[in-house]
């Protein structure tokens, strides 16, 4: 065990780690929408390495059904009362990467969609809710904290104190990660009462309403021990109105028990010396290779053949969050006036992919807008690119700008979040940095960011050094959860 764990045990008079469970309504690779799953899938491997036993309940959505049955161990069942709703519910097991995957089996709530959406939604995670919480006893596994995720499993630390006392073991403690604010499950509160059996003295602003609404999310941030969020600069910003979503006054109530700890990537799966997706592969030293990723990916997507142009690339959900207003504001400037070339890889709302489309019309051979997900073309743009932007309103964390980093391509970020924690702004006294950035929520600010940063790529030895400075930045998962098994010891 690390001699830091030791001390913090003996600090809290204990001589072992604790036992933890994740909650969560995902878990990669068995189900994943978004950064959620990469995160509890990766967690408790890296836990175990640190001596922990830390085990994942989810939710048996079909997706895994489909993949892992034959893997899957039946533990055993019961029935969830859900106000007047009476639904079978089984407790299977599955062991992954040495991990002990527990899976909440209802035919009736989970199936193709891991999220339905709407009501259906909020009932879909209340079974959940009230399945874990009946089958923590029965696991044959003592947790210490249960961590929970999001809203859809925010409501468990509430129902646990004030309709499970005496049945929970004591000491038991309850962690919640916010993963995005933007996102609270939010329902009426008559619904709420008539699914979970809430007794009217907490549909109130102190515990659970919220502009009218019950919120889950609330729920978890009144009657968690502990709560945190993907990097220290979100868990500040959710205490302000602007990022807060209404829950900056309790937030800012709880901040001495509010933290942030910023997430890691799977380093094996982005590196640009093994990656198969890449047609040549590389390392800090040997960057020639990176040259010829950028051609290859400009001669397939019909973009000039130029090694001596640089490609600004964006890889993201086509969403308001993620700063596209100011690209549509900046776009024409930028290409009209510049030698560069523009490659969007993404897909979300209409307007943001109608305007990339004409763009790709207006600027044939500079800009390529590939519309649509595709995993393995995102690992070509990141290598053959050279700045990857992301001038996001708000960003909790952020993967893209770190996967950019890890192959050498330098990213354009707004200070928010975890852009603002991940990223290193070039000084160009210093010649110290990891990527380039800006303070407003300003399409001029951000012109002057990429201006600079053109100016920099005609720098042979600037732009050098700053690439090799991005590609030796740890962002490994392993430095995220020393920083959870932590954040796990003090809360005991
Ligand atoms: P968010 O979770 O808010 O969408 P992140 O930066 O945390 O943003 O994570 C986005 C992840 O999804 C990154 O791994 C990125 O490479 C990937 N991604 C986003 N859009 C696409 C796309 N169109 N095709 C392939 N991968 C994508």
């Amino acid at each position: 065990m690390k001699k830091q764990f030791k001390s913090i045990l003996n600090e809290k008079g204990r001589s072992e780690l604790p036992n933890i469970l994740l909650a969560a309504a995902e878990c990669a690779p068995l189900s994943k929408t978004g950064g959620l799953a990469d995160v509890v899938g990766t967690l408790p491997k890296s836990l175990k390495r640190l001596g922990f036993d830390a085990r994942v309940i989810t939710p048996y959505h079909r997706c895994i059904k489909d993949r892992y049955a034959d893997k899957v161990e039946h533990m055993f069942d019961f029935y969830v009362n859900l106000g007047w709703r009476t639904q079978y519910c089984g407790i299977e097991r599955l062991e992954l990467d040495g991990v002990c995957i527990y899976l909440v089996d209802s035919e009736f709530y989970f199936g193709d969609k891991i999220y339905r959406g709407g009501m259906a939604e909020g009932e879909q995670y209340a079974f959940f809710t009230r399945a874990v919480l009946d089958a923590i006893p029965n696991l044959g596994f003592t947790p210490d904290i249960v961590h929970c995720n999001d809203w859809h499993t925010a409501m468990l630390p509430m129902l646990a104190k004030t309709q499970y006392n005496g049945s929970m073991q004591e000491g038991l403690r309850w962690l919640l990660t916010i993963h995005n604010i933007a996102y609270q499950g939010k329902f009426g509160f008559d619904y709420v009462q008539d699914l979970l059996g809430v007794e009217d003295k907490y549909y109130t602003p102190e515990f659970l309403e919220l502009n009218g609404c019950a919120d889950f999310l609330k729920a978890g941030c009144v009657f968690a021990d502990r709560i945190n969020t993907v990097s220290p600069t979100y868990a500040d910003e959710i205490k302000t109105a602007y990022f807060g979503e209404g829950l900056e006054g309790i937030l800012s109530a709880r901040s001495n028990e509010l933290s942030g700890i910023i997430n890691g990537i799977d380093t094996k799966v982005f590196n640009p010396l093994t990656d198969p997706a890449l047609p040549a592969r590389y390392h800090k030293g040997r960057l020639g290779n990176k040259k010829l990723c950028k051609l290859a990916l400009q001669e397939q997507f019909g973009l000039e053949q130029r090694a001596d142009v640089p490609i600004f690339a964006m890889v993201t959900r086509m969403t308001e969050q993620k700063g596209f207003d100011l690209v549509e504001r900046m776009l024409d400037e930028l290409m009209q006036y510049n030698d560069m070339q523009f490659f969007m890889l993404g897909s979300g709302d209409r307007d943001y992919e109608q305007f990339m489309r004409e763009a790709e019309q207006r600027y044939k051979g500079r800009l390529c807008a590939f519309i649509g997900y595709n995993e393995e073309l995102s690992h070509k743009v990141y290598a053959g690119a050279d700045f990857l932007l992301m001038p996001s309103r708000f960003e909790p964390c952020g993967l893209s700008q770190m996967i950019a980093m890890r192959y050498g391509t330098l990213p354009i970020v707004r200070e928010t979040g975890g852009l603002k924690d991940s990223v290193k702004p070039y000084n160009r006294f210093t010649g110290e940095g990891t990527g380039f950035s800006f303070a407003d929520f300003n399409a001029h600010e951000m012109k002057d960011a990429i201006m600079l940063a053109l100016d920099c790529y005609r720098k042979p030895e600037v732009m050098g050094s700053l690439v090799r400075q991005a590609m030796e930045a740890d962002f490994s998962f392993d430095r995220s959860s020393e920083e959870y098994a932590k954040l796990y010891l003090w809360m005991l």
